[in-house]
């Protein structure tokens, strides 16, 4: 059960500490509150949400960066659901397709598409035959058969997604037109070093055939509303103590049981068990001292992590008239999604993915270059007046190939020490899917150790 009411608790019984209100916390936070457990959620920001949270700059509701969901995300628009958000209304929701279009320096201005008439296996090879169109008949078909094989195969070894694309036969522009942006955008790595056990299972989740696991589905809200901001007023109302822009500085183990937090200028939290909900990073700092935790410490170090920039461009007129996502080829944006869709009509959204491969370049430049790119392609734009750059340089762990096997479980090698985070749902890519379930995988660890749930 994710979704059952929210129990109150008794107010002197000992909590369960969920450290961190990401949306792995949250999520981990109101499956615990569901199961009638006490529960301390303490987050070091103002704000929660995280890496994926809502930020007002410049008096317009921008995000710390441009996300996107697809219907496969179930238990991200379960928990909306959990917390009175209709995904129906807060998600505008785009059949799949992909649409890309290329500028290079003495080229012309050129497009690639990929449109299904549905998901269907038979509608996707047809799109995908047509979108091989340059090729011979016998490289078409090779293309077509190795596609198939990718979505049904069975993995095998974890190799680097442009070693399997290589081994399927995809030819080198369908590559770099279709495969390297979509894997970039799903993976945040390149093709190059990209996980291919993690991308055929999103390909796989996503493109098994369901019209609704296929959407694209792009937030008509801010962040922060879409489930941060009602999660947490549902996890006050039940009772839960929640203590924002309050940092955790410690857990130390007690002797009697349970454990000990220290909070940045507060008394310390005593907590029956923990929930160590913040990203890689910051969870290793936070581990306590304990040769039961070396696996835990290691694989949590293995994770790495990329970067992602998201530039906001702000055009004195509004900008209605273009589609609500286009894949940008050969340039430094990668993806562009008008902000109308959220109730800012002047703003435009430019995704870069693993920005730390692209040659470093200050705020000004960068979104002046994804200025003049974009009005290459769509003159109608003309000038922004304004551009914000955000770059979170650890927005994502670093999807190479091998690294599912060392991610961390949420149970970790200390009783009562939980982990959660996209890092911990093995199978996925950081996203919000993989933090969410990580979350309600830990809230289910912490309910079967004491006795509480049986299994999920
Ligand atoms: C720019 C960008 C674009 C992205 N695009 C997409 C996308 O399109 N689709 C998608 O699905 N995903 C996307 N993601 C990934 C997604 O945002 C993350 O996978 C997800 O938000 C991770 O959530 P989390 O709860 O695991 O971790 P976090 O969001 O990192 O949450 C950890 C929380 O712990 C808090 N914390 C840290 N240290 C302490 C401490 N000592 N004491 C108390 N609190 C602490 C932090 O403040 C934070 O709130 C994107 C991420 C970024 C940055």
């Amino acid at each position: 059960m994710t979704d059952g009411p929210l129990r109150a608790s008794p107010p002197d019984a000992v909590p369960v500490a969920v450290i961190g209100a990401g949306w792995a916390g949250l999520a981990a936070a109101l499956q615990l509150v569901r199961d009638g457990l006490p529960v301390a959620l303490v987050e070091a920001a103002a704000v929660p949400g995280g890496r994926g949270r809502s930020l007002d700059l410049d008096g317009a509701h921008l995000d710390n960066g441009q996300h996107i969901l697809v219907g496969a995300c179930r238990q991200v628009l379960a928990q909306m659901r959990a917390v009175g958000v209709d995904p129906q209304d807060a998600l505008h929701a785009l059949p799949f397709a992909l649409s890309l279009r290329e500028r290079r320096p003495g080229v012309d201005t050129g497009s690639f598409s990929l449109a299904p008439r549905s998901a269907r296996p038979r509608h996707l090879a047809a799109a995908l035959y047509r979108a091989l169109g340059g090729e011979t008949p016998p490289r078409r078909l090779a293309a077509l058969f190795g596609a198939a094989r990718m979505l049904t195969g069975t993995p095998g070894e974890d190799l680097p997604v442009a070693e399997w694309l290589r081994r399927a036969h995809q030819p080198p522009a369908l590559i770099a037109r279709l495969w390297e942006p979509l894997c970039l955008a799903v993976m945040n790595t390149p093709v190059a070093e990209a996980s291919t056990k993690i991308f055929q299972n999103v390909l796989r989740q996503t493109l098994r055939g369901n019209q609704r696991d296929a959407r694209l589905l792009i937030p008509r809200l801010p962040l922060g509303a879409l489930f941060p901001e009602p999660a947490l007023a549902r996890l006050r109302a039940s009772g839960a103590e929640v203590r924002m822009s309050t940092r955790v500085t410690g857990i130390a183990p007690l002797a009697e049981g349970g454990f000990e937090l220290t909070l940045r200028g507060g008394d310390p939290l005593r907590a029956r068990q923990v929930v160590l909900a913040t990203a890689p990073r910051a969870a290793v700092r936070l581990l306590p001292e304990s040769e039961a935790l070396a696996p835990t410490r290691r694989a949590l170090s293995a994770l790495g992590a990329r970067s992602i920039c998201t530039v906001y461009l702000r055009y004195p007129r509004p900008v209605v008239d273009l589609p609500p996502l286009t894949g940008l080829l050969g340039q430094h944006g990668q993806w562009l999604l008008p902000r109308h869709l959220i109730g800012e009509p002047h703003w435009l959204a430019v995704v870069i993915s693993a920005a730390e491969m692209s040659p470093a370049a200050d705020a000004r430049s960068r979104w002046e270059r994804v200025a003049r790119e974009l009005s290459a392609i769509f003159p109608q734009l003309g000038k922004p007046d304004r551009g914000r750059v955000i770059c979170e340089h650890a927005a994502t762990f670093d999807a190479r190939a091998g690294i599912d096997d060392l991610r961390p479980d949420v149970r970790t090698g200390l009783s009562g020490l939980y982990l959660a985070g996209d890092h911990c749902a093995h199978g996925l890519p950081s996203t919000l899917e993989a933090a969410v379930q990580a979350g309600l995988q830990a809230a289910t660890a912490v309910g079967q150790d004491v006795g509480l749930v049986a299994s999920r």
